[in-house]
C-alpha cells in the first residue's frame, strides 16, 4: 500500500478520498488556494501545501505547482479527484516523469476517451453500440446540416471536448440548426478551446444509465452494475440512484459486457464510468441502449455504487495505485439493495439553476443519510470553485424504502445563509412519475413551473419566526419557556418572507404557556413542547428554528427563511450614527443611489443590494456628505464589506 498521497482537488471529493486513505493508515497532503485556506479539506489532511490564489487556473489547475508539492511533501502518488486535472493526460504525463503515481488511468486510456468524436469511433470498432451520428472531421455548416437531415430530427450537437452539459444543443426542426450549431461551437471555443461539434440522434424518451467499471494493471475488469442518473437539469445529474428502475437481468447483461469491452478496448485501469444512453420509451430493452462518453476517474455518484455492493471505491482505487489485483472477481460482485444520492448545490433554481454565494450562516445535515461534504456551518461557498454543499447518500432495502429515507434526510438537512436547492428537491422526490421509478431525462424540464413555483409561507411558519425575531425565545434555557416569565405581554414583528413579501405578526400571551399570533386579522394558537415539536391550533407539528446572521430560517416539511428589516438595516457596528455602511450579508450590489460628493440625510436609502432572493436597502447611517463609495453595480460583496464611506469632517 502507498505510504502517502496528495489530493490534487478540494472540497467535498479531497475530504472523501482522505477518509479512506486514513482508514488505510495512508498519510493524506492537501493542496488549496487562497479562498480555501481555512477549506475543511486542509484541516482533514495531514499536511497541506499553499498552491496558489482562489481562480483555478492558477491553484487547481496548475499542474506543475502540485507535483512540486507531492515531490516536497515526500508523497508517492497524487489522487485527482474529479474535474481539475483528473482527465488531463498531459498531468498524467508530467506526474509520471516525476516518478510519481497518478491514481487513475493510464495517459493513453485518458486520451482515447477525451474527445467524444473519437471514443465513438474507438467504441464502434470494439463492438460497442453508439449513439447514431456523424462523428467526423467535417465541419462545415451546410455539411453538418445534411448530416442532421440524414440522421433525422430531433438531433443533439455537441461539442467533441465538452463536460458538464456545456457545448451541447437540441435542435428539433432544419430551421433552427445553423444558429444552434454557431452557437454550440461558441461555447464549446469558449469552455474547451475546441470548437469542433458532433451530431446525434436525439434519443426519444432518454435514460442516462451508466455502468461502475473497475480495471487493474493485472488485466482484470469487472462492472459493478448500473446507476441511473436520468434525473437532469442542464444536462447535468441531480438525483442518482442505483440500481436502475425496470432494470433487467438481459439488459444489465448485456450493458455490464459493453462497458467491460469499453474498458478493455484501452488496456483500461482504475475506476471509470461507462456513459450510456438508453430509449426508456418501451421498458429497458437490451438493443436499445448506446455509448455516448467514458469518463476515466471517480465520478461524483460513486457512493450509491458504493452502498449497493458495499465495496469502497477510493480502496480500491489505492489498492490498483498500490499494484495490487482488483479485491473481487465478476462473480464475486453482488447488489444488496437500493441507494440513491441527491446532490444539494447552492443554486437558485427559479433564477434557471443559477450558481450562488454565501456563508453558510448555518448548517445541519441529516443524521439518516450518509453525508459527503467538504464544507462546515460557517464556511463560505464562493464564486470560484462548484456551488456543492454536499451529497446525501441513503441505502435502503428496496426502492420505497431508500425513497423514503432519503425524503426524511432532506427534510433534515437544514441550510440558512445562502438559496440552496433543497427544497427543490424536496419537491422533486414527490413528482408521481419519480415516485413511480418511470421517468426520463427531460422530467424536470417537463415539470419546472411546479417545481420552481413560490409557495406562500404558512401561518404557523410565520408565527414561529416571529417569536424568534422578537426575541422572546430564551434559547439558553427550553426554548420559549422564558416568555411569558418577563416578557411584555404584546409583541408586534414584523418580517420579510423570502420572496420580499412584508408579513407582519401580532403576539400575545395567552397566561398559561402558550400565546396567540394574529397574521392578516387570522388568529392562531401556538404552544411550544420542546425544541423541535410545536402544536400549532391544538396539532402536533415538527419543526426546527434558527437565528442567524441574516434572519430567522424555519425548517418543517420545507425550509422557510425570513429576514427581520430592523436587524438588516443600519444596525451593527457600522450601522447608525457610524462613518459607513457595511454589506450585512453577502450579496450582489442591484442600486447605487448616491455619487462621491453627494449630501444625505439620515435614513436616506443609498444602496440596494440583493441576497437570499430578496433585495435589502441600506440607509445613510447619519447626516452627512458621500466621501468614498467602494463597490460599483454588480459587484459581489462579503459578509461585512465596507461599501460607503461619510466624511468625517462634516
Ligand atoms: P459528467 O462529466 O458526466 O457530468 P459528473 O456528474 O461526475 O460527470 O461530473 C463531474 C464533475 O466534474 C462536475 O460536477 C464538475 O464539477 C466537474 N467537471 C466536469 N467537467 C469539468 C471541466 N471541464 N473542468 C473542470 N471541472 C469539470
Ligand atoms: P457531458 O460530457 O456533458 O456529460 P454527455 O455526452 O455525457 O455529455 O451528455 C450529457 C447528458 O445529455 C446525458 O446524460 C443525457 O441526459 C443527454 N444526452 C446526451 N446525448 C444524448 C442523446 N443522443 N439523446 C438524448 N439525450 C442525450
Ligand atoms: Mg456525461
Amino acid at each position: 500500500m502507498l505510504n502517502k498521497i496528495l489530493i490534487a482537488n478540494r472540497g467535498e471529493i479531497a475530504c472523501r478520498v482522505m477518509r479512506t486513505a486514513r482508514a488505510l493508515g495512508v498519510k493524506t497532503v492537501a493542496v488549496y488556494s487562497d479562498a480555501d485556506r481555512h477549506a475543511m479539506h486542509v484541516a482533514m489532511a495531514d499536511e497541506s501545501v499553499y498552491i496558489g490564489p482562489s481562480a483555478v487556473t492558477e491553484s487547481y489547475l496548475r499542474g506543475e505547482t502540485i507535483i512540486e508539492a507531492a515531490l516536497v511533501t515526500g508523497a508517492e502518488a497524487i489522487h485527482p479527484g474529479y474535474g481539475f486535472l483528473s482527465e488531463n493526460p498531459e498531468f498524467v504525463e508530467k506526474v509520471e516523469q516525476a516518478g510519481l503515481r497518478f491514481i487513475g488511468p493510464s495517459a493513453a486510456a485518458i486520451r482515447a476517451m477525451g474527445l467524444k468524436d473519437a471514443a465513438k469511433v474507438l467504441m464502434h470498432k470494439a463492438g460497442v453500440p453508439v449513439v447514431p451520428g456523424y462523428h467526423g472531421e467535417n465541419q462545415g455548416s451546410e455539411f453538418l446540416q445534411q448530416q442532421a437531415l440524414k440522421i433525422g430530427y430531433p438531433v443533439l450537437i455537441k461539442a467533441r471536448a465538452g463536460g458538464g452539459g456545456k457545448g451541447m444543443r437540441l435542435v428539433e426542426t432544419p430551421e433552427t440548426f445553423a444558429d444552434a450549431l454557431a452557437s454550440a461551437q461558441r461555447e464549446a471555443q469558449a469552455s474547451f478551446a475546441d470548437a469542433n461539434c458532433l451530431i446525434e440522434k436525439y434519443i426519444a424518451s432518454p435514460r442516462h444509465i451508466e455502468i461502475q467499471v473497475f480495471g487493474d494493471d493485472h488485466g482484470n475488469v469487472v462492472h459493478l452494475f448500473e446507476r441511473d442518473c436520468s434525473l437532469q437539469r442542464r444536462h447535468q445529474k441531480v438525483i442518482e440512484e442505483a440500481p436502475a428502475p425496470g432494470m433487467t437481468d438481459a439488459m444489465r447483461d448485456a450493458m455490464g459486457k459493453a462497458a467491460i469491452e469499453a474498458a478493455k478496448a484501452i488496456d483500461y485501469s482504475g475506476a471509470g464510468t461507462v456513459e450510456f444512453i438508453v430509449d426508456g420509451s418501451n421498458g429497458l430493452q437490451p438493443d436499445q441502449f448506446w455509448f455516448m462518453e467514458m469518463n476515466t476517474r471517480l465520478q461524483v455518484e460513486h457512493p450509491v455504487t458504493e452502498a449497493i455492493t458495499g465495496c469502497d471505491l477510493v480502496e480500491w482505487q489505492l489498492r490498483v495505485a498500490s499494484g495490487e489485483p482488483l479485491p473481487y472477481s465478476q462473480d464475486d460482485l453482488s447488489i444488496n439493495g437500493w441507494s440513491m444520492e441527491a446532490r444539494i448545490y447552492a443554486e437558485d433554481v427559479a433564477k434557471g439553476f443559477l450558481p450562488a454565494t454565501g456563508t453558510l450562516h448555518y448548517l445541519d445535515f441529516a443524521e439518516q443519510a450518509r453525508v459527503d461534504t467538504g464544507v462546515r456551518e460557517g464556511d463560505v461557498i464562493s464564486p470560484f470553485y462548484d456551488p456543492m454543499i454536499a451529497k446525501l447518500i441513503v441505502h435502503g432495502e428496496t426502492r420505497d424504502a431508500a425513497l423514503r429515507l432519503m425524503r426524511q434526510s432532506l427534510r433534515h438537512t437544514h441550510a440558512a445563509g445562502t438559496v440552496t436547492n433543497i427544497n427543490f428537491l424536496n419537491d422533486l422526490l414527490d413528482q408521481k412519475d419519480f415516485v413511480e421509478g418511470k421517468f426520463d431525462t427531460s422530467l424536470i424540464d417537463r415539470n419546472i413551473d411546479q417545481l420552481t413555483g413560490t409557495l406562500v409561507p404558512p401561518d404557523l411558519i410565520i408565527a414561529l419566526a416571529a417569536i424568534e425575531a422578537a426575541g422572546i425565545n430564551d434559547r439558553d434555557s427550553d426554548p420559549f419557556v422564558a416568555f411569558t416569565l418577563w416578557q411584555p405581554l404584546k409583541h408586534t414583528v414584523q418580517l420579510s418572507d423570502q420572496d420580499g413579501i412584508e408579513r407582519v405578526v401580532a403576539l400575545e400571551t395567552d397566561g398559561s404557556g402558550g400565546w396567540r399570533a394574529t397574521i392578516d386579522e387570522r388568529c392562531h394558537m401556538l404552544m411550544v413542547v420542546d425544541s423541535d415539536r410545536v402544536l400549532f391550533d391544538n396539532q402536533s407539528v415538527e419543526v426546527s428554528i434558527q437565528s442567524h446572521a441574516l434572519g430567522v430560517s424555519v425548517f418543517a416539511d420545507r425550509a422557510w427563511h425570513f429576514t427581520v428589516p430592523d436587524q438588516l438595516d443600519g444596525d451593527g457596528p457600522d450601522g447608525a450614527g457610524g462613518d459607513t455602511i457595511a454589506a450585512p450579508m453577502p450579496g450582489l450590489i442591484k442600486v447605487i443611489n448616491v455619487e462621491v460628493g453627494a449630501k444625505v440625510a439620515l435614513g436616506d436609502p443609498l444602496i440596494i443590494m440583493e441576497a437570499m432572493k430578496m433585495e435589502h436597502t441600506l440607509t445613510a447611517p447619519r447626516d452627512g456628505e458621500v466621501e468614498e463609495l467602494l463597490v460599483t453595480v454588480d459587484d459581489q460583496v462579503e459578509d461585512g464589506g465596507i461599501l460607503l464611506r461619510l466624511s468625517v469632517d462634516d
